[in-house]
């Protein structure tokens, strides 16, 4: 039975679900989710993420973090973990980029936390020399220091989205109709968990939460705070989130969300504050939300890419030239990416990042 078919006949029993149930079976079903049956990423497949662009990000992002474990006093052992790693290719870039300062490698424990069994097998085939280990989920990670990266992960996980009205929300629900999905609104109800955003929208707004967001980075959180650590999380989004962000991609084409469960990539853009609100409860520091151009600037990208234009002609110069532009251009990912770090209160934030 295909996806879609297996959701009406849920619906047909059930009633609506939620987008983000939707969103969960679309991306995760472990036959025939989206992550569960494909390796998505690169020309060929429905979207680029940054690693994928050039190798420049993931050495600056394993600069920032060694020099955050330095600063820190290098503790060792220490989880080296990746939230949703892909291909591998920004751990392995991280590696790379690291492998002269002192004690980083023989201290660092690599944990991956990754749902899918496809990408798991890729990621193994990358980093098999750094003997990785998987996790489902950070609940699972060991009590020690950790640091940690998440590039494009927040933005898979599932949200829910509530239409403002009056002092009450209608959630917007995916439901049946003969044999097709689609969108429909509850009866208005009070939502605790937006008490807050009352303040700042108008009848008719839409504002996402991610229900996920608490536990992730509260398990990421007391680990930074309890014993140190750091957390570099990437993602396209912005400090609040305001109105419809979720979005279906397949190759390289926005398309609707309903129309192909499980063949397309669904995201959505991430709520920083959200993700900051959690870590300063669970006693962590953050940065300010910078963009991803400045913090890559802040790195010395346009050193590093000089670098290896110098010593590269023809093709591979100019992919170095438009991969740095790629990444930093205010009309590309530059802007549209921001980063935030998390920390403990006692430190100072990664490099790139301001407290
Ligand atoms: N960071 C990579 C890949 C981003 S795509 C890059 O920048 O290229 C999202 C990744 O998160 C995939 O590896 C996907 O399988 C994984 N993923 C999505 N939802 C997840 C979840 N709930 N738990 C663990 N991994 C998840």
């Amino acid at each position: 039975m295909s996806l879609e078919a297996q959701i009406l006949s849920r619906i047909r029993a059930d009633g609506p679900i939620s987008l983000a149930s939707y969103m969960g079976e679309c991306l995760l079903h472990p036959t025939l989710g989206y992550y569960a049956t494909r390796d998505p990423f690169g020309q060929a497949g429905d979207f680029i993420t940054a690693p994928e662009v050039s190798q420049i990000f993931g050495e600056l992002i394993g600069l920032s973090l060694a020099q955050a474990w330095m600063d820190q006093g290098s503790p060792a052992p220490f989880t080296l973990a990746e939230l949703g790693p892909g291909r591998g290719t920004l751990m392995a870039d991280l590696m790379r980029a690291t492998r002269a300062v002192p004690g980083f490698h023989a201290a660092a424990r690599i944990a991956l936390i990754e749902q899918s069994p496809v990408l798991r097998k890729v990621q193994a085939e990358t980093l098999r020399p750094h003997e990785p280990t998987w996790h489902g989920s950070v609940q699972s990670l060991p009590n020690r220091p950790l640091f940690a990266v998440a590039n494009e992960f927040f933005d898979a996980l599932p949200i829910r989205q509530f239409v403002r009205c009056g002092p009450h929300w209608r959630e917007r629900r995916v439901g049946a109709q003969e044999n097709r999905l689609l969108l429909g609104l509850t009866d208005p109800a009070p939502v605790p968990a937006l008490e807050h955003r009352l303040a700042d929208t108008r009848d008719g707004d839409i504002v996402e939460y991610c229900p996920a967001i608490p536990t992730i980075v509260g398990a990421l959180s007391r680990r930074i705070a309890g014993q140190g650590g750091a957390a570099l999380i990437i993602d396209y989004g912005d400090w609040r989130s305001l109105g419809d962000t979720l979005q279906a991609l397949r190759a390289h084409r926005s398309i609707d969300i309903l129309g192909t469960p499980g063949d397309a990539d669904l995201s959505a853009h991430v709520d920083f504050e959200a993700i900051a609100t959690v870590a300063r409860e669970a006693g962590c520091a953050h940065s300010r939300l910078s963009t991803q151009g400045v913090f890559l600037e802040r790195l010395g990208i346009t050193a590093r890419a000089q670098r290896l234009a110098s010593t590269a002609t023809g093709k591979a110069r100019e992919s170095i030239i438009a991969a740095h532009r790629r990444l930093t251009h205010p009309a590309e990912m530059g802007n549209l990416f921001k980063t935030l770090g998390l920390y403990p209160e006692t430190a100072a934030p990664p490099p790139g990042l301001e407290p």
